[in-house]
């Protein structure tokens, strides 16, 4: 174009205002169809008259006021550098002096001058800078005489190409020098062999050892091996076939073999219809992080596992603590409760004793172990012992047993033997746990008391025996002296004189009192040797009652004492009458002769409960007003013998033991309450009969 302004300037046209001006001013400026040219070219030029340092604008092209956002009118006559001056902000502008330079070097020279690309800020209509690149060209315009007329100052604006190409420097050395590997391939085939590369960066070979003369034309499948997780390449596969982004982490392998973990990020480089133009690929080396991780993790496993370990060693040692605790106190138990305890296993051999076991029998333990504690067993009870632990350990049942150990001192004691099995949770017996009681002291007990009872069986036998005997043998001398006596009495063996009268009739009396006695006192033996025969029927209680009281009813009117008898129609009681009226009329008898002041009553009614048994009974009741019954002496009474006066004389003190003894005989009982000084109510406690 510079050397177009060397061409014949007659052809340039004026479509512009100012074409006349400069023609008159300038007559070499060019013809009316260059200015057409000059107008329509797409870069920017400035004629500029060579008249330093104004270098006034003696055109602008469209292009160039376009570019540089001002009016014709702004620039054309104008100094080139009142209306283009640097930018102030930028203190770095080099701008002027630049042009100035180079405009400088044209005029010296006569020859075009290009400038290096030129950062020169242009100003903007509202005020300010605006950031423009620029290659600049200054081209010389001769005459014909080859006299410089015209500078044309072309400028290229390039910010943009300047902008993205430093954009691109930018990224070409983030590229090169990134840690990351960067891959980029064709975009096809996906399948066998993979896309070809055509770029990879240094991280590339520094992560993988190969140079990019080794690879570009290969594809990066080249980096798989055994270990690459073929799930995870399929994955990677299917997003490249549907043209989208991918990351992953992936096995790779080094030109050496050696493998290593990457990140990989893959994504398609696009063209305006979505065509994929390359992949590009990105990796980062993580074998250091994973192996950090696997360390981490492996470590997070082993200190979980050691925690284990010591939670559950501990966990161990506390229950065998408490084990070794608890058998320490178990065996102290064992040595310290006054009985033998010993375990066997499910056969039945023993295994341990209580330590007592072998200060009692002087044994050592395999002298007692197995089967040996059976040596220690009396010979007599050997046979039943081992028949009966046999019996145990075939059926399970509990063992009991008493025998007979021998002590160290050669002493045999007698033993309760007890046996448990135990059980597992499945319930087969695991073994034997068994104690030993001594129970020689309680057996000694056992045997005085049965010897005792006997001995009282016997006594009482023979005092039965010998009361029947002497029973017959003086009530028979007696009865006779009687008959006599009352012979005498009624004087049939001659008329008696007063006194002689009063005195057999005192023989008669004290007579009759001592076979009453001799009477009682049978019954008494009879009633101890359980020989008394009792037969129970209905029987109406008001009738026996009131019987009774008369037959005692002159002997109270004698003392003064008033009888009453207060007995329901038809009470009846389910017992034997005869010894129902045995009872009475000793208690009636004991009221008259103990408590002779006041009145007897006799009454009876059937009382729901309170007596000697749950349910209903007859209370059949003899109540006086004499002196009462000392409160201790209230079950002494009831005793054989027992009189409260001594002196008295008027018994033998067994009415009221026969009595009870009878009452139940009879099912029922004999009991009193008593007052001091106000009287005593003695209660016959019988069965009610059963209902007509
Ligand atoms: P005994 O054959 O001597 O009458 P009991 O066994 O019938 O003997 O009575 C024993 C003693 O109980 C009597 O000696 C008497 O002291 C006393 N006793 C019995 N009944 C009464 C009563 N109703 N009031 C006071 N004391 C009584």
């Amino acid at each position: 174009m510079a050397n177009s302004g060397t061409s014949d300037p007659t052809t340039v046209s004026g479509p512009t205002p100012d074409q006349d001006s400069i023609q008159e001013q300038h007559p070499a400026a060019p013809a009316a169809d260059f200015w057409a040219v000059f107008e329509s070219a797409p870069d920017a030029y400035l004629l500029l008259a060579p008249d330093p340092p104004r270098f006034t604008m003696m055109a602008a092209n469209e292009a160039r006021l376009r570019a540089t956002l001002t009016r014709r009118e702004d620039v054309i006559g104008r100094p080139l550098f009142e209306v283009f001056p640097d930018n102030p902000d930028d203190p770095a502008a080099t701008g002027v002096r630049n042009l100035l330079a180079s405009l400088k070097e044209v005029l010296r020279t006569g020859k075009p001058h290009r400038m290096a690309l030129q950062k020169y800020d242009i100003p903007t209509p509202g005020g300010g800078f605006e950031e423009r690149y620029w290659d600049p060209l200054n081209s010389p315009v001769l005459d014909e005489d080859g006299k410089l007329i015209y500078i044309i100052h072309r400028v290229e604006d390039v910010t943009e190409q300047v902008r993205s190409g430093s954009r691109l420097r930018i990224l070409e050395s983030v590229v090169t020098t990134a840690n990351d590997a960067v891959v980029v391939t064709e975009p096809e085939p996906l399948d066998e062999p993979g896309p070809r590369i055509v770029y990879v960066n240094e991280a590339f070979t520094r992560m993988t050892g190969y140079a990019p003369a080794e690879v570009i034309g290969r594809t990066p499948r080249i980096l798989q091996g055994v270990g690459t997780s073929p799930s995870t390449v399929r994955r990677i596969r299917a997003a490249l076939e549907r043209r989208e982004p991918v990351r992953a982490e992936l096995l790779n392998y080094r030109r050496d073999g050696s493998p290593f973990w990457v990140e990989i990020s893959i994504a398609p480089v696009l063209d305006e219809s979505g065509r994929v133009l390359q992949w590009t690929s990105v990796q980062r080396e993580t074998t250091e992080r994973r192996q950090a991780e696997e360390t981490t993790l492996r470590l997070t496993h082993e200190t979980a596992a050691r925690a284990q370990e010591a939670k559950t060693r501990t966990e161990i040692e506390s229950v065998l603590d408490k084990l070794r605790e608890s058998e320490a106190r178990y065996r102290l138990l064992a040595d310290t409760i006054p009985q033998h305890i010993w375990t066997t296993d499910p056969d039945g051999y023993h295994g341990y004793f209580s330590r007592r076991w072998y200060d009692f029998t002087g044994a050592t333990p395999e002298e007692t172990k197995g089967e040996g504690w059976l040596r220690f067993v009396h010979p007599d009870d050997r046979e039943r012992t081992v028949a009966r632990w046999q019996h145990s350990l075939r059926t399970g049942e509990p063992y009991s047993i008493e025998y007979r150990f021998r002590r160290a001192d050669g002493e045999y004691r007698w033993f309760l033997g007890q046996a448990m099995p135990q059980h597992d949770e499945m319930g087969a017996i695991t073994g034997w746990f068994g104690t030993l009681t001594d129970i020689s002291e309680r057996r000694r007990l056992d045997e005085e008391r049965e010897r005792r009872r006997e001995e009282l069986e016997r006594v009482t036998e023979s005092r039965a025996t010998l009361m029947r005997g002497f029973g017959h043998d003086v009530k028979n001398p007696l009865g006779a002296a009687m008959g006599h006596a009352q012979l005498l009495a009624e004087g049939i063996l001659g008329e008696l004189s007063g006194r002689q009268r009063e005195s057999v009739e005192r023989i008669c009396r004290s007579i009759d009192t001592a076979i009453r006695l001799i009477h009682d006192l049978l019954d008494l033996a009879r009633a101890e040797a359980g020989q008394i025969e009792v037969e129970c029927v209905a029987t109406d209680v008001g009738r026996a009652a009131r019987e009774i009281a008369e037959d005692f009813r002159a002997q109270a009117t004698a003392v003064g004492l008033a009888l009453d008898v207060r007995v329901p129609d038809g009470l009846r009681a389910d017992t034997d009458p005869t010894r129902l009226r045995q009872i009475l009329a000793n208690l009636v008898s004991n009221a008259v002769k103990y408590a002779p002041q006041g009145q007897v009553t006799v009454d009876a009614e059937i009382r729901p409960s309170g007596g000697p048994r749950p349910g209903a009974w007859v209370a059949l009741r003899v109540t006086d007003t004499g002196p009462g019954i000392p409160e201790d002496k209230r079950e002494q009474i009831f005793q054989e013998f027992t009189r409260l006066d001594p002196e008295a004389q008027q018994g033998a003190g067994v009415g009221l033991a026969i009595s009870r003894r009878i009452a139940r005989l009879l099912g029922g009982d004999l009991t009193v309450e008593s007052e001091a000084g106000r009287g005593s109510t003695f209660t016959l406690w019988l069965p009610p009969a059963a209902p007509e």
